[in-house]
């Protein structure tokens, strides 16, 4: 034999071999690739009719789904009286109307929270930068002070209503019924804004279905969201506000990431009477 057969019956069994090793390889991957395929078979029904339309209340609490949006939370905008305890909660118009200034020279839009809820669920689409203003409380600054800058610098917002506080330092039916509508969402702030980590069951209960029915007579609109009174909620308070048919709520914990898994414990951030809003947004 000489080299060059030898060499000649090497390298077509090296070939042979691999060929080999190669089919034996795709045997193996056809095998568990139907396996595969039938176990899925018998875990998928199979669809006869239409598929059934999604209920999109229930796939916002499957899937998780992340969207970073700045809830900014706002209480009073006005001059606080100089002997005012609770200052911070206080924006001065002037320093609120830099802030929407602010917002539109970066290039942020504001939405509303039903907007953001479309957006999770692929029916809205978000602008490059989007912002949500909520006001908490609905005091009657909101309309003499908030209101007219909204339309001026044509800003949407959220207003959350604390139905049995209508009239004297909170707004009054008419003026909720006049902001209500495309730029102005309402939302409820419960009746009585009570602390409804502490309540009773049946306490909590009545405070969330009492005050989505009277914005329902009042405002012609089911409240979608819910604000917790000073933040303060349990998993108790969340079942029932679910139940309830409210499609997520809103606390004082900071935070700018909103999760479909914690819709129910939204983060927002804080705007004090001497917050930048720069810095909040950065
Ligand atoms: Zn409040």
């Amino acid at each position: 034999m000489t080299p060059k057969i030898r060499f000649t019956i090497l390298f077509v069994s090296a070939i042979a071999v691999m060929a080999i090793l190669t089919l034996a390889d795709q045997s193996v991957f056809t095998l568990s690739s139907y396996a595969k395929a039938e176990s899925a078979a018998a875990v998928l029904p199979k669809v006869t009719s239409p598929t059934p339309k999604p209920d999109p209340s229930a796939s916002i609490l499957v899937a998780e789904k992340k969207l970073t949006i700045p809830i900014l939370m706002y209480h009073h905008i006005a001059v606080p009286a100089p002997d005012e305890q609770l200052k911070n909660n206080f924006v001065d118009p002037a320093v609120f109307e830099g802030q929407l200034k602010y917002l539109k020279a970066q290039g942020y839009e504001t939405i509303t929270l039903s907007e953001m809820n479309r957006a999770f669920l692929g029916a809205f689409a978000l602008p490059q930068k989007p912002v949500i203003l909520t006001f908490d409380d609905a005091y009657a600054d909101f309309y003499a002070n908030a209101y007219p800058l909204l339309k001026k610098y044509q800003a949407k917002a959220n207003l959350s209503v604390i139905t049995g506080m209508i009239g004297g330092d909170h707004l009054t039916w008419e003026q909720i019924l006049e902001v209500s509508g495309k730029n102005v969402e309402i939302v409820s702030h419960t009746q009585n804004h009570l602390d409804l980590s502490s309540a009773s069951a049946e306490t909590v209960r009545s405070e969330l279905s009492t005050s989505r029915d009277e914005l329902i007579k009042q405002v012609g609109n089911v409240p979608r969201f819910l604000v917790y009174p000073s933040g303060k909620y349990s998993d108790d308070v969340i079942a029932v506000a679910k139940e309830l048919g409210y499609l997520g709520a809103l606390t004082t914990e900071w935070g700018k990431e909103i999760s479909t898994r914690y819709y129910f414990e939204i983060p927002r951030v804080r705007v004090s009477r001497d917050s930048n809003i720069g810095s909040l947004l950065r």
